[in-house]
């Protein structure tokens, strides 16, 4: 393989507004499969403060101006962008030593972390620039003073110091929830495989999409920059421990109770259940899993397998079982397809992880591999960063230290045998938390008790049997909905998760106050907040519609007759609306009783202006509750208050979330619940 052929290039940082090379020519970074110079790197007197200031100031006030839909969109066409060009990305990436395969995750993966994040956050938030969040708060007894949580962006920037195994996705995943959380972000990459991540914020840049500011960019060293972090300012840490805990008690990061997420070392366990032996699908699923974990990226990817926990009595099994498919991993030049092994990303990286090997080897054997002894089918064995994989096992895991603590970041790992499980989950637990364990078992009793032993030391257990085999995303992958982080070694961050993430850049703030003020701050009707009266809201477009429109409708009478008609047309003839004396023998009725859903129709039918308009649909109802019973003679009314609007970016309409409640004679609420519509922004729709 020759390195793509360029002269190396010089690698520049993006900041303050424009692409700046450091002084001097740069350190040089090799490419890994080959050991030729693939790049320099170097940032030094590049003005780190100015950086800073700029995104808080020029990339800030530009995200904070957006809505939360308007931010994540943009992220949208990046990312769809960012697909079209990934060949580029993944010629670059060959010199990382990552194979094509290897790399699938970093890019593709990457971009459809960023994706994801653009989608759920159009789902899940509103399209506003203040969050809500959670139930209002009752804090007085008439009602006047009310308490609700809001999140709003953090006025500082977003500083993500990143690892070299996933120079995009890692990338990706900590400014795709900081940029929809309308923080501002600076990335610095780690240097080793800092050239892909600069291809790709080029690409980025020149797209012209995101706003000046929201996106820096450090290829080097950061200098002085940790001296100028503010309260306001958010740092995340991807690396090793050792840097991890000098960054985390950084003087400025101390005194100004910076919040820093941390994600370090991992030693991940996988568990193969007493009932997965060798005649059963869940052993293969388990070597297959194994082998997969401590191949794929060369064994450095932060969740992959190193502590293989298995039933004493398997032990020779899965040590078998794994060598045979390991002996057949062939390590070369990352290009070519006859390689299942590329490059790990530096020769220094490769002596680390021997040095490693030889600290667990001292309580641990090795039962497979040889780590001074390299072979590849192709390539140059000395010059390129390549080593096979090497399996250890361990006799006494109870009583050895290293196997757990010891990280050796490549394609190593270490069999230990248990005798029941709560040794499993003793040895388990030896690694001081882990980003992600698995457990590979067909018995939901030990599937119960290995995940509830487990979970307090892991961000994600994954579950693998013969039923999800062939749609289990695997133990190894981070997926942009669940949790990414780990507690203890692990560092205690916590990434991703959804719409978590997000709020990870966002200040909480509980606000207190009279529902009317509440109002004007979160843009959502709070119940006591004034309320307009006149056009029926059902008329309204969005152009016309204001929080607070609402409407009291007639009352309407309960009878026996439509609760048996109800009843006989639904089907449900539940005894407490059809047998007098069962409902009275029930402590909660003192009579038959109208259905929950009976009420809930009528109260459609109260409420409902039913000529063709603005309204185009009814798409469910949320946190429906039935409050006080409803008697034969009751007579209902509904009272139905706009009280959250969301316009959709790009499209014809909104969603209106509507306060519904039903109040009987004497006033007392029997049902409550927020309605959810789809309404035009204008009517009639605008010709297609
Ligand atoms: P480092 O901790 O050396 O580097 C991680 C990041 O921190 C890089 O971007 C690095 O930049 C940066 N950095 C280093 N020193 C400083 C500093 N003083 N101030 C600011 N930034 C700094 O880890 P490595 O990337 O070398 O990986 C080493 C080990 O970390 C691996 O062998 C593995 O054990 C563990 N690791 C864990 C991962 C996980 O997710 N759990 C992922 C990757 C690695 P630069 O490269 O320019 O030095």
């Amino acid at each position: 393989m020759q390195d793509t052929g360029r002269t190396a290039r010089r690698l520049e940082s993006y900041v303050q507004g424009a692409w700046r090379a450091g002084q001097g020519e740069g350190k040089p970074l090799a490419n890994a499969a080959t050991g030729e110079v693939h790049a320099y790197i170097g940032s030094d007197g590049l003005d780190f403060a100015g950086a800073l200031d700029w995104g808080r100031e020029v990339g800030g006030a530009a995200l904070r101006s957006h809505t939360v839909h308007e931010r994540a969109l943009m992220l949208k066409s990046v990312g769809l962008k960012l697909m079209e060009m990934k060949d580029e990305f993944h010629a670059e990436s060959l010199a990382t030593g990552a194979t094509p395969k290897d790399a699938w995750p970093d890019i593709d993966g990457g971009i459809g972390t960023l994706l994801t994040f653009a989608s759920h956050a159009r789902r899940e938030l509103p399209n506003a620039k203040v969050i809500p969040e959670g139930a209002i708060e009752p804090l007085s007894r008439d009602g006047s003073f009310v308490g609700q949580h809001i999140l709003v962006p953090m006025r500082g920037i977003a500083i993500h110091i990143n690892a070299f195994n996933f120079p995009v996705w890692g990338m990706l995943e900590k400014i795709a929830p900081a940029l929809i959380a309308g923080m501002p972000c600076l990335v610095k990459p780690a240097s080793s495989t800092a050239y892909v991540t600069e291809l790709v914020v080029r690409r980025i840049i020149e797209m012209g999409i995101l706003p000046d500011g929201a996106l820096q960019l450090v290829c080097g060293g950061v200098g002085d920059m940790l001296n100028h972090v503010t309260g306001q300012d958010v740092v995340t840490f991807t690396g090793s421990a050792t840097t991890g805990r000098k960054l985390k008690s950084h003087p400025a990061i101390v005194e100004n109770s910076v919040r820093f997420t941390m994600e370090a070392d991992s030693l991940n366990a996988t568990i193969l259940g007493p009932d997965a032996g060798p005649d059963t699908p869940e052993f293969d699923l388990f070597i297959r899993e194994v082998h997969r974990e401590m191949t794929s990226k060369a064994g450095q990817k932060c969740t992959a397998i190193r502590r293989i926990i298995v039933p004493k009595a398997l032990e020779d099994a899965v040590i078998a079982a794994l060598s045979e498919r390991l002996a057949k991993t062939p390590a070369g030049l990352p290009d070519r397809p006859d390689t299942r092994l590329g490059a790990l990303a530096s020769v220094a990286d490769r002596d680390g992880v021997r040095e490693k090997i030889a600290e667990i080897a001292r309580e641990a054997e090795i039962v497979f591999g040889d780590p001074d002894k390299v072979e590849v089918v192709s390539g140059d064995a000395e010059k390129g960063a390549f080593l096979n994989p090497v399996l250890l096992r361990c006799a006494d895991p109870m009583n050895a230290v290293a196997p757990h603590e010891v990280e050796a970041f490549g394609p190593v790992a270490t069999v230990m045998g248990y005798d029941g499980l709560d040794q499993a989950i003793a040895l388990t637990m030896k690694g001081k938390g882990s980003l992600v364990s698995s457990v590979f078992t067909n018995d939901t009793d030990v599937a119960a008790e290995l995940v509830l032993g487990v979970a307090p030391f892991h961000g994600r257990v994954m579950l693998g049997n013969r039923d999800s085999a062939k749609s289990s995303t695997g133990h190894g992958s981070p997926l942009a909905p669940l949790v990414h982080g780990g507690p203890g070694r692990a560092g205690g961050g916590e990434e991703m998760g959804g719409m978590r993430g997000v709020k990870h850049f966002m200040m909480r703030t509980a606000v207190q106050g009279t529902p009317r003020l509440l109002s004007s701050v979160t843009g959502n009707w709070v119940p006591g907040a004034p309320a307009e009266h006149g056009t029926h809201p059902f008329r309204k477009s969005l152009a016309e519609l204001r929080i607070g429109d609402q409407l009291i409708t007639e009352s309407r009478l309960i009878t026996e007759e439509d609760v048996e008609h109800f009843a006989h047309f639904t089907g449900d003839t539940f005894y407490a609306h059809m047998n007098s004396a069962a409902a009275k023998a029930n402590p909660f009725f003192e009579d038959r009783v109208a259905h929950g859903y009976l009420i809930a129709s009528f109260a459609a039918g109260l409420f409902v202006q039913p000529d063709p308009g603005p309204v185009l649909a009814n798409y469910g109802v949320d946190n429906l509750r039935f409050l006080t019973p409803v008697y034969f003679g009751d007579s209902l009314r509904v009272q139905l208050t706009c009280k959250q609007i969301n316009p959709r970016e790009g499209t014809v309409y909104g969603e209106v979330r509507w306060d519904c409640r039903v109040t009987n004679q004497k006033d007392e609420v029997v049902a409550q619940y927020d309605v959810l519509t789809m309404v035009a922004k204008s009517w009639p729709l605008p010709e297609e």
